[in-house]
């Protein structure tokens, strides 16, 4: 499907099958607003325009150059289509993770019918190779490892930028587990398919206090926080990881969760920055920048999201002894 979009100074022809295309999306993507890429991301067909509700005052918050009306129009627009695990949650939003997994779970319907299909392609082809691996079967050993493709699903560009549906990827996890094997791992993927379903969900209830400085301890206090370019950390940041974790994400646009995880608990602590500036440096420099799982992470970190044990804290260097005893990731990414 090659689709051609064009909006004010943006022309960009798509072909979602091709990962070169893919990428260079995500590439385009990250010169836009939260609300325009939402608005490009429905155009693909895969992803929903539900960031935010242009009737509500959030608008006001995260307004860009696309016309309030123009917003409305591609909201009621047939290229819609909902990608969520739910067309409509069955159960009230709750407060936390663990609340709604239990709930979720018990929701969910065994197998998605109704779920896109993708038919042939490069895309199709990761996930056939992922899928033909033993890499499901052994993602709960290997999710934290800091390095290495085999380790991780790599399924958050595709999500991020619509590329594929997460009820297909869904589907793929529940195949795997009836034609291969069931297990901790291809649990735990499914597990952090709901994380990010969380957050999404979450959001629908918390709107616009994903963008406060409190979040969701308030009050609300949306003074303006401080820009940051990477070359800007360099210039502060006095730890060997952290130049590795800015190295790798200046030139690949994605850092593992575990490695987020540090630099967030870094910005915070070491350097006492705005958790909003970080999550703002997230959303410029990520390949798979997702509005909902992005500052609900952050917020979760900074201890005002949905996590009841407060601001995090990572010794960086405990952490470097259990997960890059080696020094391998250094060697990568440290230079
Ligand atoms: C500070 C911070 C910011 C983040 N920002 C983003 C973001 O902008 N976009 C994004 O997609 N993810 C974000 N994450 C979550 C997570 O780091 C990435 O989804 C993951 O590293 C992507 O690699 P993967 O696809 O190989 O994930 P895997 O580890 O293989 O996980 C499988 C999938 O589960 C979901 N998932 C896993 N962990 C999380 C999580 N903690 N929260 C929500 N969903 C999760 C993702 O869709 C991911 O693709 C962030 C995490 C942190 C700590």
């Amino acid at each position: 499907m090659e689709i051609c979009l064009v909006e004010s100074n943006f022309i960009f022809a798509l072909d979602w099958r091709k990962k070169a295309s893919c990428r260079k999306l995500a590439v385009h993507l990250k010169s836009f607003n939260p609300f325009q890429r939402e608005w490009i991301k429905s155009h693909i067909g895969f992803d929903s325009f539900d960031l935010i509700d242009p009737s509500t005052s959030d608008f006001q918050y995260y307004a860009g150059p696309l016309a309030h009306r123009e917003l409305l129009r591609f909201k009621n627009s047939q290229w819609l289509a909902q990608n969520r695990l739910f067309k409509s949650l069955p159960f009230k939003v709750n407060e936390n993770f663990t609340a709604f997994r239990k709930q979720a779970e018990t929701h969910l319907p065994d197998y998605f019918s109704d779920v896109i299909t993708l038919e042939k392609g490069v895309i199709k082809e990761q996930l056939d190779s992922y899928f033909r691996s033993s890499s499901p079967s052994l993602y709960f050993e290997t999710r934290n490892s800091l390095m290495g493709k085999e380790n991780r699903t790599d399924f958050s560009t595709l999500l991020s930028i619509g590329a594929v549906d997460v009820r297909e990827l869904w589907n793929r996890v529940s195949d795997y587990e009836r034609d291969v094997t069931k297990n901790k791992s291809t649990y735990w993927i499914k597990f952090e398919l709901l994380w990010r379903e969380f957050f999404f969900w979450h959001y629908q209830k918390w709107g616009r206090q994903y963008f406060s400085l409190n979040g969701l301890k308030g009050p609300l206090d949306f003074t303006p926080f401080p820009k940051y370019s990477l070359e800007d950390i360099k210039k502060i940041a006095k730890s060997d990881v952290i130049f590795a974790c800015l190295n790798e994400l200046e030139n690949t646009g994605y850092m593992t969760n575990r490695t987020r995880q540090w630099f967030a608990s870094y910005w915070m602590n070491d350097l006492s920055l705005d958790w909003r500036s970080g999550a703002d440096l997230f959303e410029r420099y990520l390949v798979d920048y997702d509005v909902f799982s992005n500052w609900g992470n952050w917020m979760y970190l900074a201890g005002v999201g949905v996590d009841p044990r407060g601001k995090r804290y990572f010794n960086l260097d405990k952490q470097m002894q259990m997960y890059d005893p080696h020094s391998n990731y250094l060697k990568r990414w440290y230079y």
